[in-house]
């Protein structure tokens, strides 16, 4: 047994690829860990599985008619929940009192209104959802520090700076940090020719060589977008502007980012690619539990590989830099923009080349304004989305 007072952990967006890796490494630690609250979108029937097994005291979906459905099965089945619905249903979970950890895993712009929440309320905070940072940032940011949460990068890069990082940092910049070096695998297409890449099926995009993912993130893996926007959430996690974050392709995904200093030295962080990890790692913080992963065995692997990325194939990593350098209401258009147009191509009414299209065309259209609140912020999201469907259906941007 442990002498640490367990943790009561809920979790939003449980039944996706980070809210499943969660739940398999809390079930290994039924000592640290207990499961609060459980939340989704509408997938009742998966979420109603998770609670017979893990018991939480309250449940929410999204989606009121499916919280009709998983309300009735819970009664059926004699199970203790309490079950939550609508967006007040998914704010309320985010801030019950029971619960001190939230593992922030909805994907999009969706989780933001309730990370904010979470952040308000003063909990430990679990990031997954980067769209959070990349929408409201300066506001997501503002609130940790006055809510006094505690906020613990899982996105595997992010996680892996956070671990190289010096333990203490009383100002943004300091601790001789010289530049974060963020590595990428490159996705499925990274070798896939130019010429190719307008033909690429859903499919294929969301075969990704080295994660096993949601598919909204595999198609930003294989756009490159996911990078991008990873540039910016590490911007607002670790106070590094842009010059100081560096991108390299690094297709075995073992080094999962780096962390170079003034003196030279640079530190980096190693591991199978299991997202299991850096959920373990922020879950026991400051200590360590066993994750379920494999040992990494070096010796097999042999060599490891680093190259720049090719910014003509890959343009949504210069949209993002753009945006990011542009600052204010601009990350919010881009991620907004890029919502859209990925939900267009896994739809197939859009070619893959047109997703940077779109978010190319939204960034010129609409001018950057600052972020100083959320509403500020669900404007920029609101307004992206709106001009990104509209380039759709008028087919400004052609499949
Ligand atoms: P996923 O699609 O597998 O799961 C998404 C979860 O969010 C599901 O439980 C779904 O029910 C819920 N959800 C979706 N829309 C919702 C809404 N409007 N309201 C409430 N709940 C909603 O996604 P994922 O791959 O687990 O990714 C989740 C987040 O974590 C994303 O922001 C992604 O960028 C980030 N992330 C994922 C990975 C990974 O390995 N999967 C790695 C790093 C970061
Ligand atoms: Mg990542």
């Amino acid at each position: 047994m442990s002498s640490t007072p367990a943790r009561n952990v809920t979790i939003l967006g449980a039944t996706g690829s980070i809210g499943v890796s969660t739940l398999d490494v809390i079930a290994r630690h039924p000592d640290r860990f207990s499961v609060t609250a459980l939340a989704a979108n509408r997938q009742w029937e998966a979420l109603l599985e998770q609670i017979a097994r893990f018991r939480p005291r309250y449940a929410a979906l999204l989606a009121v008619d499916a919280a009709r459905e998983l309300e009735a099965a819970i009664r059926r089945e004699g199970l203790p929940t309490r079950v939550l619905a609508g967006p007040e249903g998914l704010r309320e979970i985010a801030t019950l009192p029971e619960a001190d950890t939230i593992v922030a895993a909805i994907v999009g712009g969706a989780g933001l209104a309730p990370t904010l929440a979470a952040a308000r309320a003063g909990k430990r905070i679990l990031l997954a959802n980067k769209e959070t940072l990349v929408l409201a940032g300066g506001v997501f940011m503002a609130a940790v520090r006055d809510g006094g949460a505690t906020l613990l990068p899982i996105d595997s890069e992010h996680n892996a700076i956070f671990q190289c990082l010096p333990a203490v940092r009383d100002k943004p910049g300091s601790g001789g940090v010289r530049r974060i070096l963020l590595t990428a695998s490159g996705g499925p297409f990274r070798a896939t020719p130019a010429s190719e890449l307008s033909r690429v099926t859903p499919e294929q995009a969301c075969a990704h060589p080295r994660w096993r993912m949601g598919r909204k993130i595999s198609v930003d893996s294989a756009t490159m977008m996911n990078k991008g926007l990873e540039m910016i959430e590490a911007h607002w996690l670790f106070g590094v502007e842009r010059a100081q974050i560096e991108v390299l392709i690094h297709p075995e995904s073992i080094v999962h980012s780096l962390v170079e200093y003034v003196d030279g030295s640079v530190l980096a962080q190693l591991g199978n690619p299991d997202m299991r990890t850096p959920i373990a790692q922020a879950l026991a913080w400051p200590e360590r539990v066993e994750a379920g992963v494999p040992p990494l065995e070096l010796a097999q692997i042999g060599a490891l590989h680093f190259a720049t990325p090719d910014a003509e194939r890959f343009p949504c990593l210069a949209l993002a830099c753009a945006a990011l350098e542009a600052g204010g209401s601009a990350p919010a258009t881009l991620s907004a923009a890029n919502e859209v147009a990925v939900a267009a191509f896994l739809e197939r009414s859009i070619g893959f080349l047109d997703i940077a299209g779109v978010c190319s065309e939204a960034l010129a259209r609409l001018p950057a304004h600052p972020v100083n609140t959320l509403d500020d912020a669900l404007d920029a999201d609101r307004a992206g989305r709106a001009l990104a469907s509209e380039l759709l259906v008028r087919h400004v941007i052609s499949a």
